[in-house]
C-alpha cells in the first residue's frame, strides 16, 4: 500500500543578522533577519516553495519577531556626560541663575552630568552672593535678582 502525504510547512531562513534596539529589551541586541516560506511537501520533504510569508527581524536575546520596519527604530538618547557639557553647564550657571533658572534645576543638571550634589551646590553658592528666594507656591528658589517664578509663573 502507498499512503502519498501532501502537504504544507513553513521555513525560516536567514538572509541577514545584525545588531538592532530591541524595543522589548530596550537595549542593543543581536537580531537574525528571517523569510518565511511554505513549501509544499510530499513525505515531509519540502518541494516546492509556495512563495514568501513574509519577513520579521528575531530579537536574539528575547525571540520576539518584529517587523522589519524595527530596525529603523533608534536607541532613546542618553544624556552623555563628558568633560565638555559639565564645563558648559559650570560656564552657563551665573547667566541661567541670573536668567531665572531655578536652583534645583541646576543641581539637577549638573548631577546629571556626573558632579555630586555638594559639589553641585558649592558651585553655584558663590553666585548666590546677593541672596536666594523662594518661591511660595512651588518651593524652587532662585537668584535675588528674578523677579519671577519659572514654574508658576508667580511673583517670587
Ligand atoms: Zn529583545
Ligand atoms: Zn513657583
Amino acid at each position: 500500500m502507498l499512503f502519498i502525504i501532501f502537504g504544507t510547512r513553513v521555513r525560516h531562513s536567514v538572509i541577514g543578522e545584525g545588531q538592532f534596539y530591541c524595543p522589548k529589551c530596550q537595549a542593543k541586541r543581536a537580531y537574525k533577519h528571517k523569510r518565511a516560506s511554505r513549501y509544499f511537501t510530499l513525505y515531509f520533504v519540502p518541494l516546492i516553495p509556495m512563495g514568501k510569508m513574509g519577513e520579521f527581524i528575531e530579537c536574539q536575546a528575547c525571540g520576539i519577531a518584529f517587523e522589519t520596519s524595527v530596525l529603523q527604530l533608534k536607541a532613546p538618547v542618553q544624556p552623555r556626560v563628558t568633560p565638555a557639557n559639565l564645563a558648559a553647564l559650570i560656564n552657563t550657571l551665573p547667566t541661567r541663575l541670573s536668567t531665572g533658572t531655578p536652583v534645583e534645576y541646576l543641581v539637577r543638571d549638573m548631577t546629571a552630568a556626573g558632579l555630586d550634589r555638594q559639589a553641585a551646590l558649592d558651585l553655584i553658592t558663590p553666585h548666590l552672593t546677593a541672596g536666594r528666594k523662594t518661591c511660595s507656591t512651588c518651593g524652587l528658589s532662585y537668584a535675588a535678582a528674578v523677579s519671577t517664578c519659572a514654574e508658576c509663573h508667580q511673583p517670587v
